[in-house]
């Protein structure tokens, strides 16, 4: 059983959401005797340019203001992404990073340049042998799992698990999660727009009537998807377990890892923080949970967004907690502490 420390905070209050976080990281200290030891970066999501619905960095405010007070180093830290956007190479996402407000403290971004640099983290699990993870993350042995729950194409509903698996990964285990993704048009409902072929890094979209996409190009990103507007583009699942890849990598990246996870259930969009686009949110905000264990955090807040939605739609995405607990990792048992 995993506790899981809740703060109900709604209404975009940012400096309300920084308070709740660092009031229940230091309980789950108090709680659980957790000791910082060495530097301890923060993992964040800067937020791809033009998305305007990413946790900005005045959420992150108290739990900085703690490190510092304590004479804990610390740093934001983050991977690079797998398509063509402002946070495809090392430089071009520090400065980002900066337009978006994330200036406190250093930025780490553990994969290199354009995502080269790596470790192979050996797992032995049902889909991966070993993980493709950031090679600065060896470096340290904890960090300070900051995640905002949100939808996403093909991965459904989330927060630590995603944030493990695809912000841990270097650009080829991002590759190597997505490999199973097969993207096909519907052509009945293509209204020919283009958007899908500008966004896709590859070139592997062409229009001829409608938009037709090459399958030895694609690499199944899935931007394709995400952008489309009508929704002609769909995944045909012939390549399958996207989400219980997720589950694989996340278990890789916490490996040996003694971290704090704290996830921010606010602007619920359908798309991730990757989207460089206005999205409107599609459930109320709910607040800021705490806890030691990711796959109980995603579970209680899977299950909170439910339970005052009504909505079923929120439990696209379990999928990855239900993995994550036949290859040993987590549990989806908790205790709801709120504060
Ligand atoms: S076709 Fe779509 S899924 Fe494939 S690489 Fe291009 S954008 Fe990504
Ligand atoms: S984004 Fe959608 S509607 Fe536009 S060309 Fe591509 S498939 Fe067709």
């Amino acid at each position: 059983m995993a506790n899981v420390y809740f703060k109900r905070v709604v209404n975009k209050d940012y400096a309300a959401l920084s308070d709740a976080a660092l009031l229940l990281m230091e309980t789950l200290i108090k709680d659980t005797g957790h000791k910082f030891k060495g530097r301890v970066p923060i993992k964040v999501h800067f937020g791809e340019k033009g998305n305007q619905t990413f946790v900005p960095p005045t959420c992150y405010l108290g739990v900085i203001d703690y490190l510092r007070e304590n004479s804990i180093p610390s740093a934001y830290i983050e991977t690079n992404v797998l398509y063509r956007g402002a946070r495809t190479t090392a430089e071009s996402h520090k400065e980002i990073a900066k337009a978006h407000g994330f200036t406190q403290l250093p930025v780490i971004i553990a994969d290199g340049h354009l995502g080269e640099a790596f470790d192979e983290i050996q797992i032995d699990k049902e889909f991966f042998k070993s993980c493709k993870i950031g090679k600065a993350f060896s470096d340290y042995e904890q960090f300070i799992v900051m995640s905002h729950f949100k939808g996403h194409g093909a991965a459904g509903f989330g927060g630590a698990l995603k944030q493990l698996a695809m912000g841990f990964a270097a650009r080829g285990g991002k590759m190597a999660q997505h490999a199973g993704i097969n993207p096909v048009v519907k052509a009945s409902r293509c209204i020919a727009c283009g958007l899908c072929i500008e966004k896709c890094d590859v070139n592997a979209i062409e229009m001829q009537e409608k938009a037709v996409i090459d399958h030895d190009k694609c690499v199944g990103c899935a931007g394709c998807i995400a952008v489309c507007p009508v929704g002609a583009i769909q995944s045909d699942w012939t390549g399958k377990n996207f989400k219980e890849k997720i589950s694989e990598y996340a278990y890789a990246a916490q490996l040996g890892k003694d971290n704090i996870y704290i996830t921010y259930l606010i602007n619920v969009t359908p798309e991730c923080d990757c989207m460089g686009q206005h999205m409107h949110a599609v459930a109320e905000d709910i607040g800021v949970f705490v806890s030691k264990d990711p796959v109980a955090i995603d579970a209680a807040c899977i299950d909170i967004l439910q339970k005052e939605s009504g909505e079923k739609l929120f439990d696209d995405g379990r999928e990855s907690i239900v993995h994550a607990l036949k290859i040993g990792f987590g549990t989806d048992q908790y205790q709801l502490i709120e504060l």
